[in-house]
């Protein structure tokens, strides 16, 4: 993927210790984790006290199906400031803005940056608190992208999907929930909750993590034709981390037994195929995944 040079996002916010704030160049972080695996159920957000649709943005693992991943903790030379995981990242960010900031506008309406928060480990959110183990997620009540940069650690190793192109599909997918936000999708699926069964509400919440994966790819088509982004290779890594974050690739992967009425994101193939969908159309309405009948 050829990102380097191109514009870097000021919307980024390092909480990870002591490169935060201003200019706090090569200091390492307070806490001393250093580089090691913490094994924790991930059960969205119920764990941790919070409405799990509230952080929309789990990537990966469902609510009700409670797959484990290894989450590995970020090496702590990542707090330096020429850090080139965050240059990425602000960089991938930056692009996201200038992508949908163009869509908004020529739909007549206006896009809002979000925040994208580093942290290590844990942090407040206006969501409740944010555990690196439940994945990178987007908290709508502060409109902001919470990652623990560790979990590309976890997305290389343990769930099969390196790549940075995979990496950037992370970002946008979560940036796909902000978008969803903004256009008010999310509210009326959160609306729903306590409405209708739990099976059902899940059944939106699918529809919900696939748009948002069709929005990662609008992203990407955009992106393409404007900075040529892609190389050989790039499609193929977001494909397959689509695919090794599908919730039946997930459950069946910690051993357990694949239950699709619990499924919060969708399977590995319904994920693939929304991906695949906003990338070749490059359109918000290509991805209408509330009112097709074939997911
Ligand atoms: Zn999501």
């Amino acid at each position: 993927m050829k990102w380097e040079g191109n514009r870097e996002s000021d919307n980024v916010e390092d909480r990870r210790g002591g490169s935060s704030g201003g200019g706090g160049a090569g200091m390492l972080g307070g806490r001393s984790i250093g580089i090691g695996t913490i094994v924790i159920a991930l059960v969205g957000g119920w764990i941790f006290g919070i409405n799990p649709l509230t952080i929309l943005g789990v990537l990966g693992g469902g609510e009700g199906g409670a797959p484990q991943v290894q989450v590995q903790q970020a090496p702590e030379q990542n707090t330096v400031a020429d850090d080139p995981q965050k240059k990425f990242v602000k960089t991938l960010l930056a692009d996201t803005e200038d992508v949908w900031r163009d869509i908004f506008t020529k739909g007549g309406a206006t896009y809002r940056d979000p925040k994208l928060v580093l942290f290590r480990g844990a942090t407040p959110t206006a969501c409740g608190q944010g555990q690196a183990a439940m994945g990178p997620f987007y908290c709508p009540a502060d409109q902001k992208v919470y990652i623990d940069l560790g979990f590309y650690d976890t997305l290389k190793n343990r769930l099969g999907a390196p790549g940075d192109f995979a990496q950037a599909y992370v970002i946008a997918h979560e940036v796909g929930h902000h978008v969803q936000n903004l256009l008010g999708i999310s509210n009326k699926v959160e609306q729903k909750r306590g409405q209708v069964s739990q099976t059902e509400y899940n059944a939106l919440s699918v529809r919900l993590e696939l748009q948002a994966d069709c929005f990662a790819g609008v992203w990407a088509h955009h992106a393409n034709n404007a900075r040529q982004l892609l190389e050989q290779g790039d499609l193929e890594e977001a494909i397959n981390a689509a695919a090794r974050i599908g919730d039946d690739a997930l459950q069946g992967g910690s051993g357990g037994a694949v239950v699709p009425e619990s499924f919060t994101h969708g399977t590995s193939a319904q994920r693939q195929r929304w991906f695949a969908n906003g990338l070749k159309n490059g359109s918000v309405k290509a991805c209408d995944t509330f009112s097709t009948r074939q997911l």
